[in-house]
């Protein structure tokens, strides 16, 4: 399926051909998603083979940054699929194989010091690959590893948000805890104090440099994924952030979209800014907040129509900025829409005519192939019947159970 025709006056996004079918046997639907994700998986691993040379494109290959980009990026979504998919093959090696094997690419050149560009989470790539290999080898040797580094990470000690902060550190304990069950005893003592931790600052604000620190509200950089992620690590917690998710949806615009800052900033429609992350944020935790129940489906039924009508977005398709993120804030029939546009095809198609602006990375899972892998994972789990993937799945290093 080809791209729509039209692109919006701003340039931001396509014109949704589709934007007032109301009768979903109108809306193009995918059949088999498990053919799209084996396409992905095939040029992910012919863009961005388990080899040194890296060649990956992200700071031209040359810095790894754990699972936002570079290889252990990758092999996180492999993790998933040694679980959800063991019995895929790409070119004659499992997902499994594929693992082991995107974590043996020189990450053991990566201290464990933090960098003034690492922060000390997703983007930290000891924090990241200790992670991960605790995941996919269950050995505790990795899981100590990583606790025994979590008190020296205090070069930006304000860092509170998912990519480069605590939030991320978060996410990174519940993956372990998740795939290592027997690690639960060493890292929940820690998941609280890092919690505890988060919760003494108020607000939480962003930036790189110490005089620019913005309050930003989404789920890149903002309090809707720290809010998730304080929730889904221990739900003990909802009622000290119940109070900050009410400031978050108050803050909802008469359209439906929310504005990148507290105080305003750009109206964006996308995971990391917009309405389509805070609703990848929102679902996983709706069910720990019984008294915002209507508040919350109310604001996810406004958000879908502004996603739905802005977010066929002209970047090149992906999780964190592009079609592929924006789909899975979108219930059925609209989302299996989108994603006809995200297909290899439709990638290969527009990036070659031009009209898809091209990402920095080529294959990690936030920005890139893996991510659009990682997004046919999901709908294949969906359309098994297995689950919510947003639940039970989740977006890569943000919101996994
Ligand atoms: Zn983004």
């Amino acid at each position: 399926m080809s791209l729509p025709e039209k692109i919006d006056p701003t340039g931001r996004y396509f014109i949704n051909e589709a934007l007032d079918i109301t009768d979903p046997a109108l809306l193009q639907s995918i059949s088999s998603p498990r053919d799209y994700l084996v396409a992905s998986l095939t040029d992910l691993v012919a863009a961005c083979p388990p080899t040194l040379p890296w060649s990956g494109s992200f700071a031209k290959g040359q810095l790894y940054c754990g699972i936002f980009a570079g290889p252990t990026s990758v092999a996180f979504l492999f993790l998933w699929l040694s679980k959800l998919y063991p019995d895929i093959l790409i070119e004659g090696k499992s997902p499994s194989d594929y693992c082991t094997e995107y974590l043996n690419l020189g990450q053991d050149k990566y201290g464990p010091e933090e960098t003034q560009r690492s922060g000390c989470s997703l983007n930290h790539e000891y924090m990241c690959y200790n992670a991960v290999k605790a995941c996919h080898t269950k050995d505790l040797s990795y899981v100590h590893k990583f606790i025994g580094n979590l008190d020296k990470l205090t070069l930006r000690p304000t860092f509170i948000e998912v990519l480069f902060g605590k939030a991320g550190l978060l996410s990174l304990m519940r993956t372990i805890r998740y795939w290592v069950p027997e690690s639960k005893d060493f890292l929940d003592p820690e998941i609280d104090k890092t919690i505890e931790y988060c919760l003494s600052y108020d607000p939480w604000t962003f930036g790189l440099h110490a005089n620019n620190q913005s309050r930003y509200i989404g789920a890149g950089h903002g309090d809707i994924s720290i809010i998730s992620n304080i929730v889904m690590s221990n739900p003990d917690y909802a009622p000290k952030v119940q109070g900050r998710l009410e400031i978050i949806l108050n803050l909802q615009t008469k359209e439906g979209s929310w504005l990148s800052r507290e105080d305003g900033g750009s109206d964006l429609v996308q995971w990391c800014h917009g309405a389509p992350g805070i609703i990848w944020c929102l679902i996983p935790i709706r069910r720990y907040f019984p008294e915002l129940h209507e508040k919350i489906d109310e604001a996810v039924s406004k958000a879908r129509r502004v996603i739905w009508e802005k977010g066929l977005l002209t970047k090149e398709q992906c999780l964190c900025h592009g079609i592929t993120g924006n789909a899975f804030a979108l219930a059925e029939p609209q989302r299996s829409h989108f994603l006809q546009y995200a297909t290899p095809e439709a990638v290969r198609a527009g990036l070659a005519d031009g009209i898809l602006e091209k990402s920095s990375d080529n294959c990690g899972v936030w920005w890139s192939e893996a991510g659009r892998a990682w997004g046919w994972m999901m709908l294949e789990y969906e359309k098994t019947g297995l689950g919510d993937s947003l639940v039970d799945i989740g977006y890569p290093g943000a919101t996994n159970p």
